[in-house]
């Protein structure tokens, strides 16, 4: 049996300690790449969020952490998940190429692929159908988001050809 060490990550989602129990030697206050608060618990219910998680006689390494999108105890979307999509509606807004319809196209699947559900390949697809229409800049940038907020599911359709 395991268990799961607590994770420490900025407002913006960078990862500053994925061992905040066993390796409080890594803990930060602040972030050091954004300057936003860290936190260690849900915003809303409390529940620590899950870091590493720690086999007994097994020490894992290159093993590559990526903070949840969402709290197993509640549901609630982590801040850094409402900032990415915030940040891919505010490319959506200056973006003149498509119309508003494509844009709430985009931002519904952007939020679909952040989650593992049967649909959640169907949006990656649209996404890279419909993104298409972006001016090349928003399209890199929008893709970017996409990539970082999809699930394993989203980046593999997204990045294949
Ligand atoms: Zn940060
Ligand atoms: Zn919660």
């Amino acid at each position: 049996m395991g268990y799961y060490d607590v994770a420490q990550v900025c407002l913006n989602g960078h990862v500053i300690n994925d061992n905040y129990i066993s390796s409080p030697e890594f803990n930060q206050k602040f972030c050091d790449k954004c300057g936003a608060e860290t936190i260690t618990d849900c915003p809303k219910c409390k529940t620590p969020i899950r870091g590493d998680y720690h086999v007994d006689g097994v020490v894992a390494i290159g093993h590559q952490y990526t903070p949840p999108s969402y709290c197993y105890n509640c549901g609630n979307a982590f801040p850094w998940l409402q900032t990415a999509l915030e940040s891919a509606q505010e490319l959506l807004d200056i973006d003149e190429s498509i119309n508003d319809s494509d844009k709430a196209l985009l931002i519904n699947s952007m939020k679909e692929i952040s989650k593992d559900t049967p649909k959640t390949e169907v949006n990656a697809l649209k996404i890279k159908k419909i993104a298409k229409k972006l001016g090349s800049d928003t399209y890199d940038a929008f893709i970017k988001i996409a990539v970082d907020v999809g699930t394993e599911i989203a980046k593999k359709s997204l990045l294949g050809s």
